[in-house]
């Protein structure tokens, strides 16, 4: 069975709103459609359709946001990561780019509109996102980014130094990319607060719900949980890179890439002058990425990929996180603790789009979010509420795949390989490295 790193040592599991009362499937329970997974993904999902009168339960082998959901660095900003829009439109030809794209670009109306419609306590802030430019080169990529997603309807636009410095308080950058309707929030506290709007539009939930199997039985999917049954019309997947058992060879679609997330103590007023003064979410713009954005209480949350100790020795990644973040706002003065560490993972694939599985009649999965699964979780409930209504789909189905064993190396060794090239690209452009470089 696999194992997964403690919830509870996430900052959302020490700060969110409760989640509500949830409790295990006992029995049988008939419904239109079963959703299996309680993260962003099924519980969008469950929350479209009861909102349209369908009748759906959710199974949820642990807790509420027990996955991606619950654990994410809060970043919410609706573009996508793997892919530009010209090689996403290569990659899954139209007119799937076409309609990815427009759910992708708008999903933060939707998750604006859910939280506000649904009263959900996550912190939400609107401040935006700036992807900073370490080295002249990277205006050039970043501006055609912009116009790319400009093109499309996004609401992005390019920075100036002194822009950029102004809005997140950082000398080093030469330029940015600033996209306006980015937000951040907290983590967990978005999905309890999803799983309670489903509640309140009638969806039941049960937790502590492990699914060891589905089977046909009498015209209808018998999902089976160790106490009890959901006998369903149709059966949605949504267990990401937290899949445990639940369908054969589910797992089998991603191959796993952890992550890292750590939280500061809360900053002093000073610091928070100096530190994102606009409270936006920023990207330094090297490859190897390190992310971070504030939480209510005023803690800096940043997130990297674990390389070789970092991720894993607590002290050199608290040294390398301070130091980076020091570098990059020399006039923090404060000491910096890192008082939550945590990590999780992400479900990587060849080509990592968003993907619908046809698993049998009446049965599909979703698998391949990865690191952007906030926004795009969000939308993907509503592409996967018309799989369920039987309405024209925005994604391809198509068959199970399984991912080839390269995949454990291959993101690992593309982030070394992006972080060669960005120091080599400064160098040769005169630009300073920063420390651990
Ligand atoms: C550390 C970390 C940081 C991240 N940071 C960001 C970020 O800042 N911004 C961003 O956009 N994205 C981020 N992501 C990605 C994002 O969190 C995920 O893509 C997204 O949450 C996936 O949502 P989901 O609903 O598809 O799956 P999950 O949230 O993983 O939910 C799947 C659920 O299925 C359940 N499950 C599994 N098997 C079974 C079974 N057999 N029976 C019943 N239930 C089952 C699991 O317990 C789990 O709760 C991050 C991810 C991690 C791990």
């Amino acid at each position: 069975m696999r194992r997964f790193s403690p919830f509870e040592d996430t900052l959302w599991y020490a700060t969110a709103a409760p989640a509500p009362q949830t409790r295990p499937l006992q029995g049988d329970v008939q419904a239109d459609v079963c959703v299996v997974g309680a993260g962003y993904s099924g519980l969008t999902t469950a929350l479209e359709l009861a909102k349209q009168g369908v009748s759906v339960v959710v199974l949820e082998r642990a807790q509420v946001g027990f996955g991606g959901s619950g654990r994410n660095a809060g970043h919410c900003t609706p573009t996508f990561t793997h892919y530009s829009l010209p090689d996403l439109r290569r990659v899954l030809g139209e007119p799937w780019a076409e309609r990815l794209i427009h759910r992708q670009t708008r999903a933060n109306d939707r998750v604006g509109a859910m939280i506000r419609d649904y009263g959900i306590d996550c912190e939400w802030e609107q401040n935006g996102y700036v992807q900073g430019a370490l080295f002249p080169s990277h205006i050039k990529v970043m501006e055609k980014r912009a116009a790319e997603y400009n093109a499309v309807g996004a609401r992005t636009r390019m920075l100036d130094r002194a822009e950029v410095a102004a809005i997140t308080g950082s000398p080093r950058f030469m330029g940015g990319w600033y996209h306006e309707e980015a937000g951040g929030l907290n983590a967990l506290g978005y999905a309890r607060g999803l799983a309670r709007a489903v509640m309140r539009e009638g969806g039941q939930i049960f937790t502590e719900s492990h699914v060891t199997g589905t089977s046909r039985e009498g015209g209808k999917w018998a999902v089976t949980t160790p106490q009890g049954r959901v006998l369903a019309e149709k059966v949605i997947y949504t267990t990401g890179a937290y899949t445990v058992a639940g369908w054969p060879k589910l797992d089998q679609t991603f191959r796993i890439l952890r992550v890292f997330v750590a939280a500061t103590q809360p900053l002093s007023p000073e610091t928070q002058a100096h530190l994102l003064p606009k409270r936006t979410t920023i990207q330094d713009g090297r490859g190897d990425i390190y992310v971070y954005k504030y939480s209510a209480q005023n803690r800096i949350v940043a997130s990297m990929f674990p390389m070789v100790r970092r991720g894993y020795d607590r002290a050199l990644t608290a040294k390398i996180m301070t130091d980076r973040l020091k570098w990059l706002h020399p006039e923090i003065r404060e000491d910096i603790r890192w008082d939550f560490f945590w990590t999780g993972e992400l479900d990587m694939q060849r080509q990592t789009v968003p993907r619908l599985y046809q698993l049998a009649p009446g049965v599909v999965a979703m698998t391949g979010l990865s690191g952007r699964g906030v926004p795009t979780g969000s939308m993907l409930g509503g592409i996967l509420a018309d799989w369920a209504m039987e309405a024209e789909l925005d994604l391809r189905l198509e068959p199970l795949s399984a991912q080839p064993r390269y995949m454990d190396v291959a993101p690992k060794a593309a982030l070394l390989g992006y972080r060669l090239r960005d120091n080599f690209k400064a160098l040769r452009q005169g630009a300073p490295l920063p420390p651990h470089a």
